[in-house]
């Protein structure tokens, strides 16, 4: 059994980037920035904020946090956005999620200005993601290909299983499967039997929220395993959706939880918006 280490690759994309930003710096005077919208005092939603601002400032990007009251309008959420669609030294923009319930969130989401979209949530950059074409990417499921491709690990032909449906992780990570050729399925909270089709899989893709969900019967032998949940233990420590003590030896490849997917979401923020400054700055 191998460990995919995300932390690793991810230290070493985030020096590549610094030293792209230097030379973007050096030729054009301009660093790529960020804005990112923060409604309400989630602590989760806060702590992976401050995580992104961090990261920003360790690559030399310019970031900015536009913090909002919980009983915030949906006008005045749209007004931000409006303004750093307009505003020049924001390469990416990211609402993070998710938002009080008076808000509409989709309608947010599409306001953003599609080439400024770098958490890939637009329906635009969803639409070519689905057709193959170049856009922005959703960062989570973005970073376990460049995960696997690290690793050499090539999913054509192989079967895959994605757990967990969401749009911003498990649809876009079953596109991202299929558009490399992988026979490729989706579960989620109504199917039926997840045993038959976890045991199916040659890589198994797990994003859900619940503890423990995928146990050492679920996998095959030799498996591949993802682990893209994020879950705060009764003990306070992080722990994902797979049971790793006991699957991991099973498997021939897996992502521990910290560690593996989640320091990866970061890296391919910042590639993604340093990717916009290019086009933009350049
Ligand atoms: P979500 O609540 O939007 O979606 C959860 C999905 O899991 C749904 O499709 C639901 O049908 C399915 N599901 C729920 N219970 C299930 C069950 N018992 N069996 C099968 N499917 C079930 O959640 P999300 O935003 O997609 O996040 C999922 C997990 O991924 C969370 O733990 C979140 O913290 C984590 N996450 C991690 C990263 C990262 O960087 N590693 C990024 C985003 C989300």
């Amino acid at each position: 059994m191998q460990i995919l280490d995300g932390s690793a690759l991810s230290s070493k994309i985030k020096d590549e980037i610094s030293i792209d930003v230097k030379a973007l710096r050096d030729s054009t005077g301009n660093v790529p920035g960020l804005a990112v919208v923060l409604v309400g005092h989630d602590p989760a939603s806060a702590a992976y904020v401050g995580m992104k601002k961090k990261a920003c400032d360790a690559v030399g990007f310019y970031s900015v946090t536009h913090e909002m009251p919980k009983d915030i309008s949906q006008e005045a959420i749209e007004k931000t956005i409006e303004m750093m669609n307009e505003n020049p030294n924001i390469d990416g923009i990211l609402i993070q999620l998710p938002l009080p319930e008076q808000i509409n969130t989709n309608r947010l989401l599409e306001l953003v200005a599609p080439h400024k979209d770098v958490d890939g949530f637009h329906p635009y950059n969803v639409g070519r993601l689905t057709t193959g074409l170049e856009g922005f990417v959703p960062c989570t499921p973005l970073g376990v290909m460049r995960l696997l491709e690290e690793y050499k690990i090539d999913v054509q032909g192989m079967n895959a299983c994605v757990v967990g449906a969401s749009n911003i992780v498990g649809k876009p990570m079953a596109s991202l499967l299929l558009n490399a050729n992988a026979t490729v399925d989706i579960c989620h909270i109504y199917t039926k039997d997840l045993k038959k089709r976890t045991l199916e899989a040659d890589i198994l893709l797990v994003g859900v929220g619940v503890i423990n969900l995928i146990k050492e019967d679920m996998v095959k032998e030799g498996a591949i395993i993802i682990d893209i949940g994020i879950n705060r233990a009764e003990n306070g420590k992080l722990v994902g959706d797979v049971d790793f003590e006991n699957v991991s030896k099973k498997a021939s490849y897996i992502t521990p939880v910290p560690g593996g997917v989640g320091p990866m979401t970061i890296a391919m923020l910042l590639k993604n918006t340093l990717q916009s400054a290019k086009l933009r700055k350049s």
